[in-house]
């Protein structure tokens, strides 16, 4: 398996999430305190002292599926592709997954094909047909655990 840089020109949702804090255990030497070590290590591996456990708080961020209950996890699985997160913003980024029964939703352009000039009407086109597509399950994140949802069209890349 390898991973590959992709790039996604289109409609896209744009959810912020509360923070959700939570505590974990690192281990680390009290000589090297920023150095970091696996979770196998007991011992430093730069001066070979005894590794000690410090609880630190981290932010964590979970699957969009989770925002969902379990009937509804069931019906919408597959239908969305969280691409990437801004941690800073506490915002995750996904894209649609399914064929857009309504038109296009984002721009696939092949290599070779030269220019292609992104118009207004394209960005409203595929903004109503990513908007029409998804509503139920738009409508579904909306009244849970989301600080914000937004339906946006951009250029996102990210790994796979
Ligand atoms: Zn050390």
């Amino acid at each position: 398996m390898s991973i590959e840089k992709l790039t996604h020109v289109g409609s896209y949702l744009e959810i912020q999430l509360e923070p959700i804090i939570e505590q974990k255990t690192i281990m680390i030497c009290p000589n090297h305190k920023t150095h970091e070590y696996k979770d196998s290590m007991f011992y430093c591996s730069l001066c070979g002292t005894k590794l000690e456990p410090k609880i630190i708080q981290g932010q964590t961020y979970f699957d969009w599926m989770e925002l969902l209950n379990e009937k509804d996890q069931e019906k919408y699985e597959g239908y969305l592709w969280q691409v990437t997160e801004n941690k800073a913003k506490q915002t995750v980024y996904l894209i649609g997954n399914l064929r857009n029964q309504f038109g296009p939703d984002n721009l696939s352009v092949k290599s070779g094909e030269g220019a292609i000039e992104i118009t207004v009407d394209i960005i409203n086109e595929c903004l109503t047909n990513f908007s029409r597509q998804y509503e139920k399950l738009i409508n579904k994140l909306l009244t849970s655990k989301t600080k914000g949802l937004k339906i946006k069209f951009g250029f996102i890349t990210f790994w796979n």
